[in-house]
């Protein structure tokens, strides 16, 4: 499958994708996220706001940021499989993609598609939840999950986990089956020090936020980090970002668009530090 449209040429290597991802399938307890890409783009284009990132990169035509659309996913079922051939053939285009969910299962098909090309990837993953059960509702491909998929298959080098505070017992016995790094509040404890290593994909599911910031996701959890807490996490990533995702951001379930207005703002301070970070 293509992600780009007949008689159009691929944007130029190097290009930060923006691609929405519009599947909610494997949500566990209330779907709405697939409605979220369109929104988020609308909310990023509003008038209220522009197109420039806070480390001074413009986003606008020609920054080497370009909007691809959103996939175009089939019937209830194969949908992981088409996000791996599609972001497999962005990558082979030598693209960054920016995937806007979506729920948070689209990170495994998503990561088993830069195994090929990036051996030795570090995620960094931002979420109130470790999402590594082995398996929820009897769905491995629950948006629970995909944390536990992508360490089973060694797609990550290391999994690094900031803003957790719903770790239970099964979840932190995979968490050092894996030997995953989790940090889980920063603030208390001054700013986080990320040893990072490129190339690092990134993975927000917008529950990190506090509720009181983001009240427009399916699992709220009170406790978590301010706006400003992630975008200060986002600048001190100094190493080459090769792909990124904004998920759980829920429509259904805002105020005020609140929630996706910030989803608005994180994807422009991703997209400004990996053109930055080159
Ligand atoms: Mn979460
Ligand atoms: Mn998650």
């Amino acid at each position: 499958m293509s992600c780009f449209l007949p008689n159009t040429d691929p944007p130029a290597a190097g290009s930060v994708v923006v691609v929405g991802v519009p599947v909610d399938e494997n949500s566990s307890f209330l779907r709405g996220a697939a409605r979220a890409p369109d929104i988020i783009r609308k909310a990023l284009h509003a008038e209220s706001s522009n197109l420039c990132a806070e480390n001074g990169i413009e986003l606008a035509a020609g920054s080497g940021l370009v909007d691809i659309g959103n996939l175009d996913i089939g019937p209830a079922g194969g949908a992981n499989e088409q996000i791996t051939t599609a972001v497999t053939g962005l990558l082979a285009h030598q693209l960054r993609p920016v995937a806007l969910g979506g729920d948070h299962s689209i990170t495994f098909p998503i990561i088993r598609s830069f195994a090929a090309t990036h051996p030795s990837l570090t995620v960094l993953q931002l979420d109130a939840h470790p999402d590594l059960y082995d398996s929820y509702d009897g769905n491995r491909f629950s948006h629970a999950c995909p944390f536990a998929r992508i360490m089973e298959e060694n797609l990550a080098r290391r999994l690094v986990q900031i803003g957790i505070r719903a770790m239970n017992t099964p979840q932190r016995q995979q968490a050092q089956r894996f030997g995953v790094e989790t940090m889980e509040m920063c603030t208390h404890r001054g700013p986080v020090e990320l040893q990072l290593s490129g190339p690092v994909y990134v993975s927000i599911d917008m529950d990190v936020l506090d509720p009181a910031f983001a009240p427009g996701v399916s699992h709220p959890e009170p406790g978590g980090l301010s706006p400003r807490e992630v975008i200060d996490i986002i600048h001190r990533i100094r190493v080459p970002i090769v792909g990124a995702d904004i998920v759980e951001c829920n429509p259904e379930r805002d105020l005020g668009e609140m929630t996706v207005r910030t989803a608005a703002k994180l994807l422009k301070e991703i997209a400004g530090a990996m053109l930055k970070n080159g």
